[in-house]
């Protein structure tokens, strides 16, 4: 083997890796104000690696003067497209050749597999980014049909400045998700992420300013949701909050726009999806893989989780049997273990709630099929295993909150009323899945349920040029495709009257 395929030891790595730790304010790192700071635990073992600045208020104020001063500038905001493009394109590049160690440090900081960060979050990220990069200078305004006696133009502009809260479960994802579509539109943002998982934000903002972006277009607050977040959300100067979050933390964003300036809002919220398998479909083992894939990928922690299997009775016990033995596959293994196919919960208060759902479908009566427990505790990690119950009816706990791990509720239906109306028994509405061989089935059950999205013989399929969001309380706005620079804009219509 040549040195450059050689896998590189990723224990050996992570020892010598010093992760930025400050914010990034103005174009440069400080800490924060007050000089607090917050512990940033390895989930793998319960271990400090970091800690990080701690913002609050003042900090936030501060960020927020600076985006707002490099928006009216127009350093960026006024920037032809073609350069916007080319700063957003070598941004792209450098999260790909930083590829070992963005991974590296989201995974340490939330505990999901190396080989995943790499395959999945690093490519992913780079390809939100540069994909946005693409499109700077290729969208064109419009011109309205009216009468001949005007000229109507209808323009978009940037929002101004955009505040982007994110959660942990794809840290860098989630923020690339935002900062793709805002960046590329003109906006200034300020990058809140998640307490849980604060790194690669932190060490995105240098990257951006080492790809050209001018400093205080891209600033990052680390800090907890009830102090940094809380302030962003509030602040009369924000234009714009676009969040990654559950669904109790995106109803008070809406709150927080109300009290104050009545900032745009959009919300990517949680999830209980729906995965409906009728008694026809194709290939029991490939709808398996998927069934499990979609609750167990990602350590089960996934606004799109398969959570929900709504499976026909004549099925149902085939089914499965292949999912448990899939799922008895996927033990929980050390994360910096390339061959790890399911790491460590985020945290201690993770695995307390995942553990609690747990115990609730336990004495609620579901089946316990599989897994069900804490397991590596010597490592001082927070694991848990594949977990399915069956038997599961629509008035359970786990039937109807979103666990945010790897647990699968099972639940039998006979007729295809009945599955919709399952489907449709949650509050949310993000995605879904149909397996079945008949076209015209698939089709009425797809127009049937209430979800942003509906997979059809196939789960959590992905590409950049789709939208991806929710209906009911999975939230509004779309991230992803063209369809999410609308959440960054505000159109214009400047009219000319040509009569004379
Ligand atoms: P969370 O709502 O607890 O936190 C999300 C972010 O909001 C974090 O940065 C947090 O610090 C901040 N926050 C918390 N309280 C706040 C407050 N009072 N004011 C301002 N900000 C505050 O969510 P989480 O646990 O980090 O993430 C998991 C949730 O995210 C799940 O519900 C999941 O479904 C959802 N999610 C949705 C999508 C999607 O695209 N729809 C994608 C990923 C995750
Ligand atoms: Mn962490």
């Amino acid at each position: 083997m040549t040195k450059a395929n050689k896998a590189p030891d990723w224990h050996e790595l992570a020892a010598s890796l010093r992760p930025r730790t400050q914010a990034f304010i103005d174009g440069s790192y400080r800490d924060a104000a007050t000089g607090e700071t917050f512990d940033c635990v390895d989930p793998a073992n319960g271990k400090v690696i970091a800690k990080v600045a701690s913002c609050a208020g003042i900090d936030v104020d501060a960020a927020v003067a600076s985006a707002r001063s490099s928006f009216e500038a127009g350093i960026w905001s006024q920037e032809a497209p073609a350069r916007r493009k080319r700063v957003l394109r070598r941004f792209a590049e450098l999260l790909r050749a930083n590829r070992d160690e963005l991974a590296l440090t989201e995974t340490l900081d939330m505990g999901k597999p190396i080989a995943d960060s790499l395959a999945v979050d690093v490519p992913g990220a780079a390809n939100c980014i540069e994909w946005y990069a693409e499109c700077i200078d290729k969208i064109y305004d419009e011109v309205a049909p009216t009468p001949r006696s005007a000229l109507a133009m209808v323009t978009r502009e940037p929002v101004g400045v955009v505040g982007a809260i994110v959660p942990w479960n794809f840290p860098m994802l989630m923020a690339c998700w935002k900062l793709g579509p805002a960046l590329a539109t003109g906006n200034s943002v300020i990058l809140k992420p998640s307490e849980k998982s604060p790194l690669t934000a932190i060490r995105l903002a240098e990257l951006a300013v080492e790809a050209g972006l001018p400093p205080g277009v891209l600033n990052v607050v680390p800090g907890f949701g009830h102090t940094a977040g809380e302030a962003l959300a509030l602040h009369r100067d924000v234009d714009c909050i676009a969040f990654t979050g559950s669904t109790r933390i995106g109803k008070r964003m809406l709150e927080y726009s109300g009290r104050s300036n009545m900032k745009r809002v959009w919300l990517e919220c949680g999830g209980k999806s729906p995965n409906i398998v009728f008694g026809d479909v194709e290939d029991l083992d490939r709808a398996a893989a998927a069934a499990a894939a979609g609750i167990f990928f990602n350590q089960g922690e996934m606004c799109s989780a398969a959570s929900r299997l709504v499976v026909h009775e004549s099925v149902k016990e085939a089914l499965l049997e292949k999912i448990v033995s899939v799922g008895r596959a996927m033990a929980p293994g050390d994360p910096l273990d390339p061959r790890t196919r399911l790491g460590a919960l985020v945290d201690k208060g993770q695995l307390d709630t995942v553990t609690g759902y747990i115990e609730a479908g336990r004495s609620n009566g579901a089946t316990l099929r599989l897994g069900g427990r804490r397991v590596r505790e010597e490592t001082g990690g927070y694991f848990v295993e594949p977990t399915v119950f069956d038997n599961v009816r629509m008035d359970m706990k786990i039937a109807q909150e979103e666990i945010f791990g790897p647990v699968l509720s099972v639940i039998g239906f006979r007729e295809e009323q009945e599955a919709i109306r399952i489907a449709n028994d949650v509050m949310y509405g993000l995605v879904s899945a149909v397996w079945t061989r008949d076209v015209t089935t698939a089709h009425r059950v797809a127009r049937a349920i209430r979800a942003g999205t509906v997979y059809i013989n196939c789960y959590d399929a992905d590409d950049i040029t789709v939208p991806f969001g929710g209906f009911k309380q999975s939230g509004n706005g779309r991230d992803k495709s063209l369809h999410a620079l609308d959440k960054y804009t505000e159109l214009k219509t400047t009219w000319i009257d040509l009569s004379n």
